[in-house]
């Protein structure tokens, strides 16, 4: 049997030169849960050419939504990128990850810290209700370059908080915070600069991040991931994973060749 399902594009969206997203149909029998990611691809000269790539979509939805770099000589982006609607693409049927609440321990604020494609396993999260029965507060954090980079701002600010379902939670209990560091923006700088210096803190009306009440989730590059967990574990955080709960939890949102 094959290890992956062969589903239809639905539709491709470019946000930029850099980045964009596709959705897909979703086999009835394909169960995630959110924050986790698989295995999605192509056949390449008749061979399945295959990625990791969190589900961007949440696991109520009907179809499947990914959040994808183009990498002009990435052996897969280099050819997903010209994906149309109604071509096929494979997704593995074994989704897994480490960015799911289950790891966590109970706390009150969440943070959701994110850089590049990093926000994808987090799209899947903010349209989870459990979250918001979990949590107080979700504080997801967007790390990118360039405004341009911000892909789904306009969603989030203007189409989330209107959902029928989600809308009231999201209105109540979500703080997005969009920080750009190579142009001037609303927010600039890093996000590990933000939290040290308090601003990030300071601008969205909340006290220090602490371990006692704070949670967070990481996904981005390994340098921010790194810069991040020194962060987080020298005010006593400590990683959870699928045995072991913890205060964060951390995932690659690419590995680095
Ligand atoms: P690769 O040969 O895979 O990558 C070439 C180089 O491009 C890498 O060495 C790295 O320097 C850079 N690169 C690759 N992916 C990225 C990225 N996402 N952001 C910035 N630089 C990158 N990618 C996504 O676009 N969306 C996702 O949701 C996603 N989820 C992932 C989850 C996990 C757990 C892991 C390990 C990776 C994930 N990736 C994601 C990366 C993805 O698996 C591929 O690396 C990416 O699709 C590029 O594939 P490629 O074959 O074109 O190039
Ligand atoms: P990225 O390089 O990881 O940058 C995303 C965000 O993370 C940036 O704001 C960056 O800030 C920040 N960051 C980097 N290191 C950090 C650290 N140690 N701690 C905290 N924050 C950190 O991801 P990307 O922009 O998605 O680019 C990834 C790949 O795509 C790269 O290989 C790049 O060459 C390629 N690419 C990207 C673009 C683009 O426009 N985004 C264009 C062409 C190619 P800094 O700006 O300060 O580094």
């Amino acid at each position: 049997m094959k290890s992956f399902n062969e589903e239809t594009v639905l539709s491709v969206h470019h946000w930029n030169d850099t980045l964009f997203s596709f959705k897909t149909t979703r086999d009835a029998g394909f169960r995630f849960r959110n924050g986790e990611f698989t295995m999605v691809g192509l056949e390449v000269e008749g061979r399945p050419l295959l990625r990791a790539y969190s589900m961007a979509s949440a696991n109520h939805e009907e179809t499947l939504e990914f959040f994808s770099i183009k990498v002009p000589d990435g052996p897969l982006t280099s050819k997903l990128q010209h994906l149309k609607e109604g071509q096929s693409v494979l997704v593995g049927k074994k989704p897994t990850g480490t960015l799911v609440t289950d790891n966590l321990l109970p706390g009150k604020t969440l943070y959701l810290l994110g850089t590049g494609t990093g926000l994808a396993p987090f799209l899947s999260l903010i349209k989870d209700p459990a979250l918001y029965d979990s949590f107080e507060t979700i504080v997801l954090v967007h790390g990118v370059r360039y405004i341009k980079d911000l892909a789904y701002q306009d969603y989030i600010t203007n189409e989330l908080v209107k959902d029928e379902y989600l809308g009231e939670m999201v209105r109540g209990q979500l703080i997005y915070y969009p920080t750009v560091t190579r142009e001037p923006s609303l927010h600039n700088g890093r996000i590990t600069a933000l939290m040290e210096s308090g601003k990030l803190f300071e601008d969205i009306g909340l006290p220090q991040i602490d371990k006692q009440d704070d949670r967070a989730i990481l996904c981005g590059g390994s340098a921010m991931l790194e810069d991040t967990r020194t962060f987080l574990e020298a005010r006593g955080f400590v990683e959870g994973t699928r045995n072991n709960l913890g205060s964060f939890l951390i995932e690659k949102a690419f590995v680095e060749k």
